[in-house]
């Protein structure tokens, strides 16, 4: 009566060796070298941020984002001020730092506030 269906091709569970080919390798410039690709669109990993500290008060920051997985920049709220993050590689230099009211004035770079 009650047709019973085993299907044990469900339950494969792989723990496979993973492809020596993935192997991030160390001291990779993410500039200039051949990941510096324009059309990569990864968000910063939880992981970094929680790493990433204000450079000028080593206090926490805040991820400014341009669209909901993409983030422009990292701002200080202390400080008021927000670093810039260019081709996901976040710029921690007080020297680019853009103070907020520039950065809500559309500025996403130092050079570009001091201009204004
Ligand atoms: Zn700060």
């Amino acid at each position: 009566m009650a047709k019973h269906t085993d299907n044990p091709a469900m339950k494969t569970s792989q723990a496979g060796p993973s492809p020596p080919s993935l192997v991030p390798r160390p001291g990779n410039d993410y500039r200039t070298g051949k990941y510096a690709q324009k059309e990569r669109r990864v968000a910063l990993s939880p992981e970094l941020l929680s790493i990433l500290a204000c450079p000028k008060c080593k206090g926490d920051l805040t991820p400014c984002l341009a669209a909901p997985d993409v983030i422009e920049g990292l701002a200080c709220p202390a400080c008021a001020m927000v670093y810039p993050v260019r081709e996901d590689i976040p710029i921690m230099l007080l020297e680019e730092a853009v103070p907020d009211e520039a950065w809500k004035a559309g500025k996403r770079s130092a050079k570009d506030a001091r201009d204004a």
